[in-house]
């Protein structure tokens, strides 16, 4: 049974379409590996085994009766940030224990529509803050490759299903970079859409103006075929675009003859694991040798991005999670009276980052700090943007590692915030200006962890990034290998 979960979206919808396997052997071989694996790599805070049986059945229905849709029958999972209806969606948290939603975030509804098998909510930082799954409110999730070392975060449970072959597909979210990283750590590829591409209703907002969910998927193919499917306008959302969505399949076949690939060389500065320089030149050198032109180029703000993000966002969660008083979702504690129902609640059910962040951010909005502060940081958010304006116009992808170095190990990060939040340097400079970025493997390094590089391009340019990466993997084999776990 295991083969079935190691196949490729595009293969099991073929495997399917033939008659060799059925949804329901393709679901119910993930849930088996679930139950062997998960105890160890604890993806999964939810495994909705039931619910998945159903729809495999329903899939299966539906194909016998000629009734083809794009992802009909395949089993995926997402990321416990994107409300489920009737099933339990903690963000995380302990505050959110018991809460079942009422209604499907689009991006979930619209996997449905296509037909896809829901095997569970995957686990992540407590309301996605963080970069290794150890703020999670209920446990740390491991990487496949070495489990003592962190699948990154906030969607490690996202990158660590796919990587240990738990899911053909999942759909994490990236505030800072919360999917191309764990998917750099994990292996795996992964996509964040441009900001408004993918329907923000009913993911559970931790900075707004930054959200966006994404697939993790084996493939760049894979990711197209879920992109497609997700992504588009809302009408529940008012900050999705009505840009079309153009062909992401007609794109993959593309070359990359001529294609002008930028590389800021703040991004290639000291500080990187040479593991990570070395696989870096190397994938260059591979997209070169395909008929890319690469060159150095400069992103002048790049050291103000930390700070930036930081203060907008700590900003925007404080006002976001103002909603949890125990009141309207999820769990409560019983105090004396309102006031003290909020207290008790709010200080048993949130963890210390998300606690530190809601002061920090409340700080940073209050009268007399507003200007100095949040003020500030949208101004150099604006001079952050115009540098990718800049830059787009020089060159068609910026190209840079993912993440400084290959996934830590659990406690070896976390005792230092700060230095968990520099571990974030090289992918939020995409969210601050709202640009799409690709996650693909491209090395290991001498322990045999991951590395992955990422591919920056203009807002609403993914059919561009999808092509970059398509022409790399079927270059290079990189995103075909799979850790050892029996
Ligand atoms: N690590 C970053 C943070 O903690 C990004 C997280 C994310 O993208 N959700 O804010």
């Amino acid at each position: 049974m295991t083969e079935l979960t190691s196949l490729t979206i595009a293969v099991a919808l073929d495997k399917m379409r033939a008659g060799e396997c059925s949804a329901l052997e393709l679901t119910e071989a993930h849930l088996a590996r679930i139950e062997r694996l998960d105890g160890d790599i604890r993806a999964y805070l939810t495994v909705s085994a039931d619910f998945a049986r159903e729809q495999a059945r329903a899939a299966d229905a539906a194909r016998a009766a000629g009734g083809e849709r794009p992802l009909l029958g395949i089993p995926i999972a997402i990321k416990d940030v994107l409300s489920t209806k009737g099933i339990e969606t903690t963000c995380g948290s302990k505050i959110l224990r018991g809460y079942h939603p009422l209604f499907d975030a689009t991006a979930v509804a619209r996997l449905y529509e296509a037909g896809a098998v829901m095997l569970g909510k995957l686990n992540m930082d407590e309301f996605a803050m963080g970069s290794s799954t150890e703020n999670s409110g209920f446990f740390p999730s491991a990487n496949p490759w070495n489990l003592d070392h962190v699948p990154g975060g906030s969607s490690g449970g996202s990158a660590a299903a796919v990587a240990a072959n738990m899911a053909l597909a999942t759909l994490g979210s990236d505030t800072g970079g919360s999917i191309r990283q764990p998917a750099s750590f994990c292996g795996v590829s992964a996509i964040k859409p441009s900001y408004g591409r993918v329907s923000r209703y009913g993911l559970i907002a931790y900075g707004s103006s930054f959200d966006q969910a994404g697939p993790f998927a084996r493939t760049v193919h894979d990711l197209a075929r879920i992109l497609a499917v997700i992504a588009g306008p809302d009408p529940l959302d008012s900050t999705s675009m009505p840009t079309p969505v153009p062909d992401y399949f007609a794109a993959l076949a593309g070359d990359i003859q001529g294609l002008k690939i930028g590389l800021p060389k703040e991004y290639f500065a000291e500080g990187l694991q040479p593991a990570v320089a070395s696989a870096l030149r190397a994938a260059v050198a591979e997209l070169e040798g395909m008929g890319a032109e690469a060159r150095e180029v400069s992103f002048e703000h790049a050291e103000y991005c930390l700070p930036a993000y930081y203060i907008i966002a700590m900003a925007e969660a404080s006002a976001n999670l103002a909603r949890f008083d125990g009141v309207r979702f999820g769990a409560r504690v019983d105090g004396a009276d309102l006031i003290d129902s909020y207290k008790k609640t709010r200080g048993a059910g949130f963890g210390e980052e998300v606690k530190r962040r809601i002061m920090l951010g409340t700080y940073t909005l209050s009268a007399g700090y507003y200007d100095a502060y949040y003020g500030k940081a949208q101004a150099v958010r604006t001079l952050i943007r115009r540098d990718f304006d800049a830059l787009f116009s020089e060159v068609d992808v910026l190209i840079a590692p993912v993440a400084p170095s290959t996934a830590f190990k659990f406690g070896e990060v976390t005792a230092d915030p700060l230095q968990m939040i520099l571990a974030d340097e090289l992918t939020i400079s995409a969210n601050l200006a709202g640009i799409p970025g690709l996650s693909v493997p491209c090395g290991f390094d001498a322990a045999g962890l991951p590395i992955g590089m990422q591919i920056l391009g203009a807002p609403f340019t993914e059919a561009w990034l999808l092509q970059v990466g398509a022409a790399y993997q079927r270059a290079t084999d990189w995103h075909l290998r799979s850790p050892e776990l029996g």
